[in-house]
């Protein structure tokens, strides 16, 4: 079966992305406020009127919906918002609010994701026209993160800073001030988030150490808690999914753990943490701070990927290099060294450089980019609007529980210089031709 998916070409008008743009941003907006239940009446009650405005500017005058209509909605299918004519793709079956009644926090990606996706058909297209998507770059604290890291200039610095948003995510305050990163990053190391407290308490996830989400569920006889890690595939696959006891006053809770998740097994098991008989401790949050939401999900999820990536090759013998294409003898490495692997390659041009040495002097390499979007279709967009990869990458790789997304991206990469593997599939295709064991 060939697949065929219709994509808005760079070259026509997108206006139906930007119809989806807006209905989920005011329907992410609303959500929020319909579901916080610690804001006060007055302010949810304004911020739901706002956003209906915005939904109906954006159905236009032939599609009209009242306010009733609107708030209904909110708790189904978030495509029953868009006018006749306008096809969901990203936004099929998404609910805005979840069976618990709650924010349901996938939104949260497709949302940045959705703006990702706008800044490279802005770039693409070198239209200049609309000041709205050149705010987004602004509102991006990704991007500003980045730029950040690489205004002190050297690769060393670059990498010593982007690896630590990923291995300290949260903090004391005294850690994250020896972190000793540019303010224009340290400005996104914030108090904990009121959705992760218990009380005067938090847990971090433990796989990406960020403060879990925390809610309370009433049934008929009692009230339970949940601690569960925002990124849903670390709550869903990996085990970052724990119930508790309310405790008595004054006393913070204790973690139980769910049932395990099935473990990942051949390619996919090297990189997959382990986290047998590790439950999350209750925190202060006095003298704790968090990096902020979208630097945590774009900066340091997928930089455990890369990182973890980096450290299993060096694991199976390849050499560090702080650049590219250096020779066995520049780095000084033995004769039967694999090659060589960079993080980061030229201040994160991508994320990956590997160099394998092949038995006739040749070096085949690796040019990696590791790409973890939480929609499919809008990954595979901005690969069109790209081109391939923006920075240059051969190859985008996608965590191994993404594997399902792999025939779709690979339909839409074959028009371009560019492979799709997952983390797994590319670590044993490295080890593979460098004639050593992956898995
Ligand atoms: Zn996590």
């Amino acid at each position: 079966m060939v697949l065929r998916v219709k994509f808005t070409s760079t070259a026509e008008p997108i206006s139906h992305d930007v119809i989806r743009q807006m209905v989920m941003r005011a329907a992410t907006v609303a959500a929020q406020a319909f579901t916080d239940v610690e804001q006060a009446p007055e302010g949810r009650l304004r911020t739901l009127m706002d956003s209906h405005g915005e939904v109906i500017a954006a159905r236009g005058p032939a599609h009209p919906l009242s306010f009733e209509s609107f708030l209904a909605m909110l708790t189904g299918d978030l495509a029953g918002l868009l006018p006749d004519g306008v096809s969901p793709e990203e936004m099929t079956g998404v609910h805005l609010i979840n069976d618990d009644g709650l924010f349901e926090e996938d939104l949260f990606d497709l949302d940045q994701e959705q703006r990702q996706v706008a800044w490279a058909v802005q770039k693409a297209t070198r239209d200049g026209r609309s000041t709205s998507i050149s705010e987004i770059e602004q509102e991006m604290d990704q991007v500003t993160v980045n730029s950040g890291l690489r205004k002190r200039g050297t690769q060393e610095a670059y990498t010593k800073g982007r690896s630590n948003l990923s291995r300290f995510p949260t903090g004391t305050e005294a850690v994250i001030r020896r972190l000793n990163l540019p303010s224009m990053v340290s400005q996104f190391y914030r108090p904990i988030s009121f959705a992760a407290l218990y009380e005067q308490w938090w847990f971090a996830c433990p796989v990406c150490h960020w403060p879990m989400k925390i809610t309370r569920h009433r049934s008929r006889t009692a009230v339970t808690g949940r601690a569960q890690c925002f990124y849903r595939p670390h709550a869903e696959l990996m085990g970052a999914s724990y119930t508790f006891k309310v405790p008595a006053a004054g006393r913070p809770p204790t973690l139980i753990p769910g049932s395990p998740p099935p473990a990942f097994t051949g390619e996919a098991s090297v990189l997959a943490p382990d986290l047998r008989g590790s439950v999350p401790k209750p925190m202060p949050a006095a003298g704790h701070l968090a990096l902020a939401r979208g630097p945590w999900r774009y900066t340091t999820v997928p930089g455990l990927l890369e990182i973890a990536l980096y450290d299993a090759l060096l694991a199976r013998g390849f050499v560090a290099a702080s650049e590219p294409g250096k020779s066995p003898a520049a780095l000084g490495a033995d004769a039967d060294c694999p090659g060589s692997v960079t993080l980061w390659p030229y201040l994160d041009a991508y994320d990956l450089h590997v160099d394998v040495w092949l038995r006739d002097g040749q070096t085949k390499s690796f040019l990696l980019d590791i790409k973890d979007f939480t929609s499919e279709m809008l990954l595979a967009k901005k690969i069109q609007a790209d081109g391939g990869d923006s920075g240059g990458a051969e190859w985008i790789v996608v965590p191994d529980h993404r594997q399902a997304s792999l025939p779709l991206l690979r339909g839409v990469c074959k028009e371009f210089p560019v492979q799709v593997a997952t983390a797994g599939e590319i670590g044993q295709t490295i080890c593979r031709t460098a004639g050593i064991r992956w898995a």
